[in-house]
């Protein structure tokens, strides 16, 4: 048994896991939320039993760390080894960082460089892994990142139309999310698909809250839909997606917003949730359009549109592409999405099997019918385990 600790540090959460590396097998998974205010707390499960505690506005991700070691962990009967180390996500590693990265001191340093390119979470990634570093002190901490894996991508695929220097000077660049979940799916696409990874191509979709599609080549990501932040590409829960630039001027010059309130309305105002006004959650948008809402219904539809377009766009850099792969909460779970969108992508001869889409929902499986030029997959992520798997191999060098 080689057990590794997964963390996921937010701004005012500390999402944990254990899982053994040889089994893959999940031991001990929660949630501690809210930290730094009054009704911070925590949840954790135990072989699907589940437990919580809460604790006051004072407690720091350091605390929650301790308590993990001291009350929750000794309780893990099954885990009959030591933790061998610690692995992290962490959302943003710019040009720097292109693989995961096993921590020092001079590590932290250039991650805090880097945090200018996400200041919404690298710093509290960080904070993260130095709490967890105080405390589980003598094992090796590994800093994952969302956007390595698309660190290879090619130079006509990452730029921006803007004069060079704001790249080579600034690196102002695409980067790319949703790494671990992407390389997830490529690596259960190969099992299913009977391939070694660096014969794969796929285009994979994670449609959840937050929303990208990548194109992976010969196991490579060779373009994605997010950008320099994850602001960019899919319409999204709350966000706004692909975007004019010249709408941030006109908001600002015509409607009086200033820069705070512009990024405000495009990260928390946008997406499904400012097209419907109803959620940004596709179930009650789901519910809610099936009642006759029309709005809730605009925003399913916009949602497939856009998904379509880009997995369409996306057969350009492949040529080849030997399967679609969804997941994410929406991906993974809605039939109804994934019918609408496949049925755009009829004309590419893609087509799904709607008895299949409706079993396949929460587990592996195939939903596109015998005639579909390519098969469609829902592969539900699990980006703990993936971490854990990226940690195993940079320890292993
Ligand atoms: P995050 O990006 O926050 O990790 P998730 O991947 O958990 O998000 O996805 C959350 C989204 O998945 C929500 O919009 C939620 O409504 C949607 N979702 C979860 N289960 C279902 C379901 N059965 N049908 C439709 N949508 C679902």
């Amino acid at each position: 048994m080689k057990p590794v600790f997964i963390v996921n540090a937010g701004s005012s959460s500390l999402k944990f896991s254990v899982i053994d590396i040889d089994s893959e097998q999940s031991f001990v998974s929660g949630l501690a939320e809210n930290l730094g205010l009054n009704d911070a707390r925590i949840e954790w499960e135990i072989e699907g039993v589940e437990f919580d505690s809460s604790f006051d506005e004072t407690t720091q991700a350091v605390d929650i760390v301790n308590f993990i070691i001291n009350e929750i962990l000794p309780k893990v009967t099954t885990l009959t080894a030591p933790i061998m180390a610690v692995g992290h996500r962490v959302v943003h590693g710019g040009e720097e960082f292109s693989k995961p990265t096993i921590v020092t001191d001079e590590v932290i340093d250039k991650l805090k460089d880097v945090s200018i390119l996400a200041p919404l979470h690298n710093p509290a990634n960080i904070n993260g892994l130095e709490a967890a570093r105080n405390v589980f002190s003598d094992v090796p901490h590994v800093a994952v990142f969302d956007t390595a894996f698309h660190a290879n991508m090619p130079k006509e695929a990452f730029l921006y139309g803007l004069p060079y220097h704001f790249y080579s000077e600034h690196k102002i660049r695409r980067y790319g999310f949703h790494g671990s979940s992407h390389s997830y799916m490529l690596e259960e696409a190969a099992k299913v698909l009977n391939k070694p990874t660096s014969e794969v191509n796929i285009i994979s979709a994670h449609l959840g809250n937050g929303a990208s599609i990548a194109a992976v080549k010969n196991g490579i990501s060779v373009d994605t839909t997010m950008g320099m932040t994850p602001l960019d590409g899919l319409l999204m829960g709350t966000r706004s997606g692909n975007l004019d630039p010249s709408i941030i001027f006109y908001l600002q010059d015509q409607l009086g917003c200033n820069l705070k309130e512009v990024k405000d309305i495009l990260n928390t105002k946008s997406g499904l949730l400012g097209i419907s006004g109803v959620s940004s959650d596709c179930r009650k948008l789901l519910a809610a359009a099936d009642k006759g809402n029309q709005r809730a219904q605009l925003a399913l539809d916009m949602f497939a549109y856009w998904a379509a377009k880009y997995i369409a766009a996306y057969f350009i850099p492949l040529g080849r592409v030997d399967a679609l792969v969804f997941t994410g909460g929406i991906g993974e779970n809605s039939v109804p999405v994934r019918q609408n969108i496949m049925r755009l992508l009829k004309p590419l001869n893609l087509f799904i099997d709607n008895e299949l889409n409706e079993q396949v929902s929460g587990k592996l499986g195939v939903f596109s019918s015998k005639e579909s030029l390519i098969p469609a997959f829902v592969i539900p992520t699990n980006e703990e385990l993936m971490i854990a798997r990226h940690t195993a191999r940079a320890l292993k060098g």
